[in-house]
């Protein structure tokens, strides 16, 4: 048994080490010249594969570990960005709901250091992953949490989950959709869903199972987790964290941002069953999607505190206050 342990914890070192190496260039990953496509699709995820049989090497020696380590081992196999240490320090604990393969979304609620102020507290819903094969997104939402008792940040209460995707972000090649083969970014129930959503797929995409709704809108429990969440937490801002465009989009009642750090406001557009368009145009909840300009390199760290720090005064300046839900505009925007 302690052999066995050691083996995987050799195993597990080892490779830390040879990712580790390859962190100091800036990546989230080994990976080819490649990574930096544009497209962040099934080319990134082709160049990723070497790494990520790596990973899956690591992967396979952890499984004999405790449940309360494996998690954050395998994180933090995944992402040479993300130290063990870092992973377990993050504080996540099950959400309760577990992934179609049964691996538990990992959650953390972080209410606010500050108090005494009259107006409650801005409430925060930080997500990553919900695409699996973006790598980055979990990754610097993991580094944000290590600065969430900081500056600005103290003040809001958070809700975080940076892996909403786990089996798509943990299996040997990482795939944008849920082991369902389900693109969990458009099977939120947006208005007209059965009509729009199916139809889009067909016509728009040619049926590209990488933007597959699913046959359901909340057919899958990762999404059902986020809308659940929405519920329960009832925040008064979303961020979701994606890759690779390098962009910022915004829907909702509020102000969009400009800028945050080198990445500027560009509507991508808006799809039926995404979360933009649910949370921002459906439940009036602003959200924020930030795109980071690669799926697999890290933005350098001066770039990941500037984002963050722009993101802490937006919402300062924007989302201070409960947006006032009003039934008429509501039916109106309809
Ligand atoms: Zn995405």
């Amino acid at each position: 048994m302690a052999s066995a342990i050691m083996a995987d914890a050799f195993l597990h070192l080892m490779q830390r080490g040879i990712l580790a190496s390859v962190c100091a260039a800036g990546l989230v990953l080994a990976t080819t010249a490649s990574a930096a496509s544009k497209d962040a699709s099934p080319a990134s995820a082709e160049s990723n594969n070497k790494a990520v049989k790596l990973g899956g090497a690591t992967m396979s020696a952890a499984r004999n570990a405790a449940p309360q380590v494996d998690w954050c081992q395998r994180f933090s196999a995944r992402l040479a960005s993300l130290s063990l240490e870092t992973c377990r320090q993050s504080g996540l604990t099950p959400s309760g709901t577990l992934s179609v393969q049964g691996f538990p979304i990992l959650h953390r609620q972080i209410p606010p250091v500050k108090s005494g102020k009259s107006t409650p507290p801005v409430r925060v819903l930080l997500l990553g992953g919900i695409h699996g094969d973006e790598l980055t997104a979990p990754a610097i939402v993991f580094k944000w949490m290590q600065w969430m008792n900081q500056g600005a940040a103290q003040e809001f209460h958070w809700s975080v989950a940076p892996v909403v995707n786990p089996d798509g972000f943990l299996t040997n090649k990482p795939t944008r959709m849920n082991a369902n083969g389900v693109d969990l970014n458009r099977n939120f129930p947006t208005p007209d869903w059965h009509q729009e959503a199916p139809t889009y797929w067909v016509k728009r995409t040619g049926r590209d199972p990488r933007r597959f709704p699913g046959k359901q809108p909340l057919s899958e429990p990762e999404s059902r987790w986020v809308n659940d969440e929405i519920a329960r937490f009832k925040p008064d801002v979303v961020i979701s964290v994606h890759a690779p465009f390098g962009v910022l989009d915004f829907d909702g009642p509020v102000q969009p941002p400009r800028k945050f750090g080198r990445l500027v406001f560009t509507p991508v557009g808006v799809y039926p069953g995404s979360l933009g368009n649910y949370s921002g145009l459906h439940k009036k909840v602003p959200i924020i999607t930030i795109e980071l300009p690669n799926a697999l390199a890290m933005p350098s760290e001066a770039e990941s505190k500037k984002i963050w720090e722009d993101m802490l005064t937006w919402i300062q300046r924007n989302v201070s206050q409960k947006p006032v839900a009003s039934p008429i505009r509501q039916v109106v925007a309809k």
